[in-house]
């Protein structure tokens, strides 16, 4: 059995209010068509159909990991193009999808794979739940009965051969696919759809697309702390800075009490122990290493787990040396590491008051929180 998935997006969409067609807009950082084609991933080879206009943009974002096809005049137009060029690749069944769906949850998905085991069509639908009224000139006219009434959602799922040969048989343009399919006869099965499921088809539904991925988000804090002490030397190296100082930082690595407890924080998020764990001290190959294998391989740990760094703050605690005339290039250096915008790394100091062992200046301290949040 292959599976192919096709994600009409040929659309212009401009009832969403933007000049930008609603398919190409962000959705909480990604954009729509983005987030639809990575929620087909994993079901089969993906045809996406673009307008003309849009093939270009269409290859920067996803040369390589979809077929593009481009679109015709109308919807039946733009999935007939895409049928037929799925003609003799060994398809078996296809799932015509709605590119500004992107919310569709993985169980939907596979229940329409599954249903097309026992048929040669199956839909995603929700039973009407709500009255129905006619309105006419702003009153109620009269009400309609409800029962049986469906609202239509996408993905379609077809025979691959069945809907191929109705398309051919029944050119004329139609509102969906279950449409064409019912012209041929063929019986389409109801798959329970979702309200997760939704159309983004006015400005407003991009609020309640953001609501509905706000509340799958999943947000991590982690704090990290560390402490060095001072010994001889000229310089001591913070957050990736090499700072003058009449002492050094006495450590196994390159002693970067501020990258430490940075990359602590990382690791506390992601509920990954901390740098010990990663880079055992026992190691002789880490003596004397830059701190910025530690953090780099911290940052890629929460990117290969599927979060994003949304954040981070590092306070260093020390009487000297004074780090407010290099805090700006510390956080470059933590921005540059991280893979992070500028504007997310934040790096202060304070002075303990000449209180206890940073007081004394027997050494450096340094706090830091990282926030992260899944893609
Ligand atoms: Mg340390």
């Amino acid at each position: 059995m292959t599976v192919a998935v096709i994600i009409v997006a040929a659309g212009r969409g401009i009832r969403a209010g933007s000049a930008l067609p609603k398919q190409w807009q962000s959705l909480a950082g990604k954009s729509v068509l983005a987030r639809t084609v990575a929620a087909f991933a994993d079901v089969g080879r993906i045809v996406l159909v673009l307008h003309p206009d849009d093939m270009v943009r269409g290859l920067a974002e996803f040369g390589g990991k979809v077929t593009l096809v481009a679109g015709g005049e109308t919807r039946t137009d733009s999935v007939r193009n895409a049928l037929e060029a799925l003609d003799n690749t060994g398809v078996s069944k296809v799932l015509i999808h709605d590119g500004a769906r992107p919310l569709t949850p993985p169980a939907v998905v596979a229940a329409v794979v599954r249903a097309l085991d026992h048929g040669p069509a199956a839909a995603v639908g929700l039973a009407v739940t709500d009255a129905l009224w006619r309105v006419a000139d702003g009153t109620v006219s009269g009400t309609e009965d409800r029962s049986g009434l469906y609202r239509a959602q996408t993905p379609q799922g077809f025979d691959f051969a069945s809907i191929l040969a109705a398309y051919r048989a029944h050119p004329a343009p139609a509102a969906d696919d279950v449409e064409i399919a019912g012209r041929a006869g063929l019986p389409v099965a109801i798959v329970p759809g979702s309200e997760d499921n939704l159309k983004i088809t006015w400005a407003e539904d991009f609020a309640r697309a953001e609501r509905i991925l706000g509340a799958e988000m999943d947000v991590r804090l982690g704090n990290g702390f560390d402490v060095h002490a001072f010994c001889e030397g000229d310089h001591v190296v913070l957050c990736g800075v090499r700072v003058p100082h009449s002492r050094g930082l006495l450590g196994h690595s390159d002693a970067d009490v501020g990258m430490h407890a940075l990359t602590d924080a990382i690791y506390g998020a992601l509920a990954e122990g901390d740098i010990g764990r990663h880079f055992p001290p026992s190691d002789p190959q880490w003596k004397g290493a830059a701190s910025e294998i530690f953090l780099a391989h911290a940052a890629a740990l929460a990117r290969d787990k599927g979060y994003t760094i949304s954040n981070v703050d590092v306070t260093l605690i020390c009487e000297h040396p004074k780090i407010g005339p290099h805090a700006v290039e510390m956080a470059a250096e933590l921005s540059r590491i991280t893979g992070m915008a500028p504007t997310r790394v934040s790096v202060k100091a304070t002075t303990s008051e000449r209180l206890g062992f940073t007081g004394r200046e027997e050494g450096i301290a340094a706090i830091a929180t990282a926030t992260l949040v899944s893609k």
